[in-house]
């Protein structure tokens, strides 16, 4: 009689145990599952519009000051090789030096100047004083950089880049 309520008490012991063990179990298998079920899906806040014909209209970026500069020591110091801060050879027509935390390289951008004419250019180059809202656009001689003189036009991005 003694013998079996030691044995009754050690097997509700050791149930308890087991139960408390399989609770535990169960409370961090279920804390470790929680972020899962919590995932959030984020679905798009807006529909694509199905094969529309319209361009995509540039972004405005603003009034920018816009300045000229060639390949030369005057205008590029140490860096007057022809050769972009991107890698690229600077092209005229093409190259346009921004800052490029503001306009990263590889970006296109629509040049409108005041009399109405547009232009576009990418970002392959900047310069220690092209800041802020501000282009310096790459010509092939000085002559012709010094010419062009400093201009205002309103600049779109036509194709950003992350
Ligand atoms: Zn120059």
């Amino acid at each position: 009689m003694k013998q079996k309520t030691i044995s009754n008490l050690k097997l509700w012991g050791a149930t308890l145990l087991a139960s408390t063990m399989l609770f535990t179990a169960g409370f961090i298998a279920g804390r470790a599952t929680t972020p899962e079920t919590e995932t959030v899906i984020y679905e798009p806040t807006s529909t694509p519009v199905a094969a529309a014909p319209v361009q995509p209209q540039p972004e405005s970026l603003g009034q920018f000051k816009v300045t000229y500069y060639c390949p030369c020591a005057t205008c590029c110091g140490e860096w007057a090789d022809g050769i972009t801060a991107s890698g690229t050879q600077a092209t005229q027509g093409r190259t346009v030096a921004a800052n490029p935390q503001f306009l990263p390289y590889g970006s296109e951008i629509l040049v409108r100047f005041e009399d109405g004419t547009e232009e576009t250019y990418t970002v392959e180059d900047c310069g220690g004083a092209v800041k802020g809202q501000h282009i310096d656009i790459f010509m092939d001689s000085h002559e012709a950089a010094l010419a062009e003189g400093v201009k205002t036009a309103e600049v779109f991005l036509i194709e950003g880049v992350e």
